[in-house]
């Protein structure tokens, strides 16, 4: 009977992770009444639900810890101390916790956030601070960058820092948004040539599986599919993105069910989610929508003979070396 490894990952966001666009940030504004209201909500929804050992959802909690957190609030990893509690209680209950980095970058000139992603050493910097101060806190297994953003640089670095898994990749997508009226990036990632399956990236080639040069980090893909007819028209409406999407268990299923309905045989089943989404409206985004998804995914891998195992990250370590 072939096993599904399923991985629901969380990316640690404030909830308006677009936050600060208009000013520069002060203690305060971020907001985080997704992980405080929301989440625990969510936890409730899920409690019932168990894969086909008996196993409850296990979550896999991306920590923000970069710049822009520290310029708020005067510690790169603050939101592993001000929720310290919290997430001693999952850790304990079987969850992980790992590394959200985003690479917000404050404009003095035009006095805007963008994802800063072509000055390489302070990205480089950057992320080796955020680590170092979540490494205090956390042994960090596991990542999941800002906007899904990988280059070579980057997986490079995360590979030196020690990060065993990254869950970046969302194969067969890439977006080159920009804020409007600049050449700034923002949201932009490219995955269009990486593979579903887990690999070790090549050197020069962060979306290719490496063969003899491979950096000793595992990349293992989020779970996408391809898009209805109707979600492919309005994609194509708004412009430039890709055909596919991923699997957002915080979504409406009758956005993204197709994906819990579809579950893979033969890679890993990886979906995410922000504690923001837990508390969007219905009719998009909302908590009782991952107790609906994940309940569709459970049921379709039973129907098709396939055992489910909720996992936290750095459990499929062990199946791919
Ligand atoms: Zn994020």
């Amino acid at each position: 009977m072939p096993i599904l490894p399923i991985v629901v990952i969380v990316d640690v966001d404030p909830d308006w992770r677009i936050f600060g666009a208009a000013g520069a940030p002060q203690k305060g504004e971020m907001r985080w009444e997704g992980l405080r209201r929301g989440v625990p909500n969510l936890l409730r929804l899920v409690e019932g639900l168990r894969d086909s050992r008996g196993g409850s959802v296990r979550f896999t909690w991306m920590l923000r810890s970069d710049a822009q957190i520290e310029m708020a609030y005067g510690d790169p990893a603050h939101v592993a101390d001000e929720f310290a509690d919290f997430w001693d209680a999952r850790e304990a209950l079987g969850d992980e916790i790992g590394w959200h980095p985003h690479t917000w970058r404050y404009s003095e000139s035009g006095q805007f956030w963008f994802q800063e992603n072509r000055d390489v050493d302070w990205v480089t910097s950057l992320l080796k601070d955020g680590h170092s101060a979540l490494s205090r806190r956390f042994t960090i297994r596991v990542a999941k960058t800002g906007w899904t953003y990988h280059d070579n640089t980057t997986m490079k670095t995360f590979a030196e820092l020690g990060v065993k898994i990254d869950f970046s990749a969302l194969p067969g997508m890439r977006y080159r948004g920009v804020i409007p009226g600049t050449d700034h990036p923002l949201g932009q990632y490219d995955w269009s040539r990486a593979p579903q399956e887990p690999y070790h990236p090549r050197v020069d080639d962060y979306q290719m599986p490496g063969n003899g040069h491979a950096l000793p980090i595992l990349e293992v893909p989020n779970w996408t599919f391809p898009t209805g007819i109707l979600r492919r028209l309005s994609h194509s409406l708004r412009g430039g993105r890709s055909w596919r999407e991923f699997a957002d268990p915080a979504k409406n299923p009758r956005l993204v069910g197709q994906g819990f309905r579809n579950p893979p045989y033969s890679v890993p089943f990886v979906c995410y989610f922000h504690p923001e989404e837990t508390i969007g409206p219905p009719w998009i985004f909302n908590a009782v929508h991952v107790a609906q998804n994940l309940r569709l995914l459970l049921r379709s891998c039973e129907r098709r003979g396939i055992q489910s195992h909720f996992v936290a990250g750095s459990e499929l370590a062990a199946n791919f070396r």
